[in-house]
């Protein structure tokens, strides 16, 4: 039985290599691996994959056009739901999405879906640019203009649609360059090339970009003649913990720490200096989740002398992936494990030399039903470092003027129904992380489409209160 077989690994530079480079770990499939893996398939009838996928994606057709060859209408297939497989296939947490639920992983190993939706993705779509997207020909009086605020994978997903609907949409970003948090994740995971021709490619469909704008207020941009907004401002303000000590130099947090090293150098925001260079540096990271992996191994790649990762909680307690995790190990990072950040302390006062620690056991479950860690009395410990890292999780930055009615405090959470993504004021939808907080690139853009989908609903003369049905409403 072909299904028995193992699965097909791609090749993967190996950890003495990869500590050196910032090339993409995962390597693509070659011709033969990737047939022989779509093999494996059994195209089961209502595939529990294609439930798990957040954007629904028609996974046992396109691996069958994949058997017979086809690799244009694969990636078509592909198409039809997801607005950026390129992306999505190198990013998403396939073993926790459409491989978790593979009916094949049950007793053998699953298909893996991930790495053949990447090679349909660079190989289809070259096929496929022949006829290159072109959007739908709307007369005037039908032809509605949109604007979508920030330039993540939620905006994106959101332009796409309706612009392939022959709508106008601008997309205002605050910051110099397009991609929300895709412009600073790691590019041993996401190439910016890739990100680039996606923005390409939207512009080629006519969606607009505005960068350096920062958007106040959907009032406005409703005032000047916007017929729906989009809000997809992400949810990448990283949460600071109250450690004595947190305020000394040397102390940044992820993003800082990411956009520094992965940004544009000549379009730094905030007046940031490039971080390209580590040698010599000891490296503690706080915190045990994806975006602290990130830093682990943008540390390794920079030629930190030593990087450790703090986490108060053990390893099988771990948030993130056990990929990520593993990857990270192989790549030299010392891990620290039930360890938490007591304070922060510095020789001169002004910059970061040591960070004392207090040991951690657990103990009963929490609300999530994780097993909550507990400080053991006297067990603190110090550990001299140069550069830390705080990687505690983010959360969404609100708008100013806009705050009270549509992300109210604690947290900032945009309100909205999952259906159409409207939220209570009339003309405006949001969809991503503002709306789930932290979450995955995959899901931001299904929120997108829905959103966008709403607002084609809206165009077409469907009433708000039905659109908005706070009933159902988060
Ligand atoms: C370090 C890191 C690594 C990650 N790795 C992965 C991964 O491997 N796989 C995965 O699936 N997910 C990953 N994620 C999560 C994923 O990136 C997010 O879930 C996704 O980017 C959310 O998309 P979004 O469109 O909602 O918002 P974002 O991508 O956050 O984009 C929001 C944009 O809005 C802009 N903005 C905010 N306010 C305004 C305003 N008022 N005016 C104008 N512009 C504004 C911001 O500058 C930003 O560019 C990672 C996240 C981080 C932080």
């Amino acid at each position: 039985m072909r299904n028995a077989l193992p699965r097909h690994k791609p090749l993967v530079q190996p950890p003495a290599t990869r500590r050196g480079n910032f090339g993409e770990v995962i390597q693509d499939y070659d011709f033969q691996d990737a047939m022989d893996e779509a093999d494996r398939c059994i195209s089961c009838e209502n595939a529990r994959c294609e439930f798990a996928c957040p954007l629904h994606n028609h996974i046992p057709r396109w691996i069958g056009e994949l058997k017979r060859g086809n690799l244009a209408e694969a990636y078509r297939i592909i198409r039809e739901t997801s607005p950026m497989p390129e992306i999505c296939s190198r990013l998403c947490p396939q073993e926790r999405l459409c491989e978790g639920a593979c009916a094949m992983g049950i007793r053998y190993e699953a298909i893996a879906i991930g790495q053949l939706e990447r090679f349909v993705s660079r190989h289809g779509s070259k096929l496929v640019q022949l006829k290159a997207e072109s959007p739908k020909v709307l007369s005037n009086h039908l032809k509605k203009k949109a604007a979508a605020v920030g330039s993540g994978p939620a905006s994106f997903a959101f332009a796409h649609t309706l612009a392939k609907q022959g709508h106008s949409v601008t997309v205002f970003e605050r910051w110099p360059r397009l991609g929300g948090v895709l412009r600073w994740i790691p590019h041993f995971k996401l190439p910016t090339e890739l990100l680039e021709s996606h923005i390409e490619a939207l512009k080629r469909l006519g969606v607009a970009f505005k960068t350096g704008v920062e958007i106040h207020s959907v009032h406005e941009l409703l005032k000047n003649g916007h017929d729906a907004v989009f809000l997809g401002v992400g949810a990448s303000r990283p949460s600071v913990p109250k450690i004595p000590g947190v305020t000394l130099g040397g102390i940044l947090n992820s993003t800082d720490f990411l956009v520094r090293v992965y940004y544009d150098p000549v379009a730094l925001p905030n007046g940031w200096q490039s971080i390209t260079d580590l040698h010599g540096t000891r490296v503690a990271v706080l915190g045990g989740g994806d975006s602290a992996m990130d830093c682990l191994r943008t540390a390794v790649r920079l030629g930190a002398s030593e990087v450790t990762c703090f986490y108060r909680r053990d390893e099988a307690n771990m948030p993130g992936s056990k990929k990520e995790v593993k990857a990270a190990k192989e790549e030299g990072v010392r891990m620290q494990f039930l360890a938490a950040p007591t304070v922060f302390l510095s020789r001169d006062g002004q910059t970061v030399s040591q960070v004392e620690c207090i040991r951690m056991e657990l103990g009963p479950p929490d609300a999530s039903g994780r097993r909550s860690p507990v400080s053991i009395e006297g067990s603190n410990f110090t550990t001299e470092v140069d550069l830390v890292v705080l990687s505690f999780g983010y959360e969404v930055e609100p708008m100013l003027a806009d705050r009270e009615r549509l992300m109210p405090p604690p947290k900032g959470i945009v309100k909205i129904n999952p259906a159409t993504g409207a939220t209570p004021i009339p003309g405006v939808f949001a969809g991503g992380d503002c709306v789930t907080g932290p979450n995955l690139v995959c899901t931001a853009a299904r929120a997108g489409i829905v959103a966008a989908q709403g607002a084609l609903g809206y165009f077409a003369g469907e009433p708000w209160e039905i659109l908005c049905n706070t009933k159902s409403s988060k």
